[in-house]
């Protein structure tokens, strides 16, 4: 394995899933939810495989698909995407994140992101042989310091690559924030690669794309996936959105990476978003209350829980219990309290920072957040 890779060699989320199948303990730690989204959906899906769209399909993705997604950032957002030339399918926000990164990022060049970030965020931009240049996000007011930011930037700077609704934080950004990150991107003449995959799992505040920003719309790369709006992680159906020449970037890489998206799911997803609003607000509404019930649970087991207002995570801090590593705590966890979940620390440059913080995923059933809870509570 080439050294850059190294330090990415196992994810967090394959070492956690390991220890919960180990211990049998209700797992907390990876964000997948454990109830497969609308039956309408799934049948989509299996009507596709019959209807005999299982050959390559085109490599941007089925026309049908690249459609709905543009009447998608139209109807949603007010975001206007030829589906020709500027939008483009891929496997999963993972691929799209790697094609855009590896389509803009020249060896050298360096790419702005926030700490924590999402895993595949660091290993991106080192498949690119970029240079990651990190900005802390605070503890606890889950905000970022406009000169700190500012300070990241230079003339080697290409692409800021922006998580809202924030994962592991459960941060939404503000406008005002945005505006913050979109007048530095301007004035450096940075690309954003902005991933809002949880753009729909957002409770009682507004999730704002930074595409939608005076001057933005022409640099902004917008990362979406169906896994997340549907429920069906699995499946592996993303998409990027943004001006032509951007998309063609990622085009071009996701070519020599997997060439196209598997078809029959494709065909469910273009059905799927189709379906309407109502699918997405039902979807939200069950999750925050999962959410509440899991913070109410975290809380009555000692911790010191963050507000969340989108993704499928809660963060909490356990210094209250004395745990002085969560790292270490959240390996002990699975076998201790029949419980995982995922340390913050291991999506941050410096491991001091945020040390005594967890992530926890309220995307499971009730019974399963109640039976984790209790797990908790006994154990703390
Ligand atoms: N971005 C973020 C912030 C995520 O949390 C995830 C996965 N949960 C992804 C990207 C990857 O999405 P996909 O499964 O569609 O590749
Ligand atoms: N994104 C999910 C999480 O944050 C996991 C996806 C993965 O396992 N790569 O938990």
């Amino acid at each position: 394995l080439v050294d850059r890779m190294e330090p990415h060699a196992e994810t967090i989320f394959a070492t956690m899933s390991a220890l919960a199948l180990e211990h049998d303990a209700v797992n907390l730690g990876q964000g997948f939810p454990d109830t497969d989204g609308p039956e309408e959906v799934l049948e989509a899906a299996r009507a596709a495989i019959t209807a005999g769209h299982n050959q390559y399909p085109p490599t941007i993705g089925i026309p049908t698909l690249r459609e709905a997604v543009a009447a998608h950032q139209a109807r949603h957002h007010s975001l206007r995407h030829d589906p020709a030339t500027e939008v483009l399918i891929t496997s999963g926000a993972t691929e799209a994140i790697a094609a855009s990164l590896l389509g803009l990022v020249s060896p050298g060049d360096e790419v702005v992101t926030f700490e924590p970030y999402y895993d595949s965020y660091a290993a991106g931009i080192d498949l690119a042989g970029g240079v990651r240049r990190t900005v802390p996000l605070s503890y606890p007011d889950l905000t970022f310091d406009p000169e700190q930011l500012a300070a990241a930037f230079s003339e080697r700077t290409r692409v800021v690559l922006l998580n809202s609704p924030h994962n592991p934080l459960g941060k939404v950004f503000t406008r005002a924030e945005l505006e913050v990150v979109a007048d530095l991107a301007r004035r450096h003449d940075a690309w954003v690669i902005s991933d809002e995959v949880y753009e729909h799992l957002t409770f009682d505040v507004p999730h704002v794309p930074i595409a939608t920003l005076p001057g933005m719309a022409e640099r902004t790369l917008t990362i979406g996936s169906a896994g997340k709006f549907f429920s069906v992680t699995g499946w592996k159906v993303g998409w990027v959105t943004g001006p032509a020449a951007l998309v063609r970037a990622a085009r071009v890489v996701k070519q020599y990476l997997t060439f196209t998206t598997a078809s029959p799911l494709q065909h469910a997803v273009a059905h799927a978003l189709d379906l309407g609003a109502q699918v997405l607000t039902d979807l939200t509404d069950s999750l925050q209350e999962r959410r509440d019930l899991l913070v109410a649970g975290l809380a009555d087991a000692g911790l010191d829980v963050r507000p969340s207002d989108g993704t499928y995570f809660v963060v909490a801090d356990a210094a209250p219990l004395g745990v002085p590593d969560a790292l270490q705590w959240c390996l002990d966890l699975p076998a201790a309290a029949g419980v995982a979940a995922v340390p913050v620390s291991v999506f941050c440059d410096d491991p001091q920072r945020m040390s005594t913080l967890v992530r926890f995923a309220f995307c499971k059933q009730v019974p399963v957040i109640e039976e984790a809870c209790r797990r908790l509570a006994a154990f703390t």
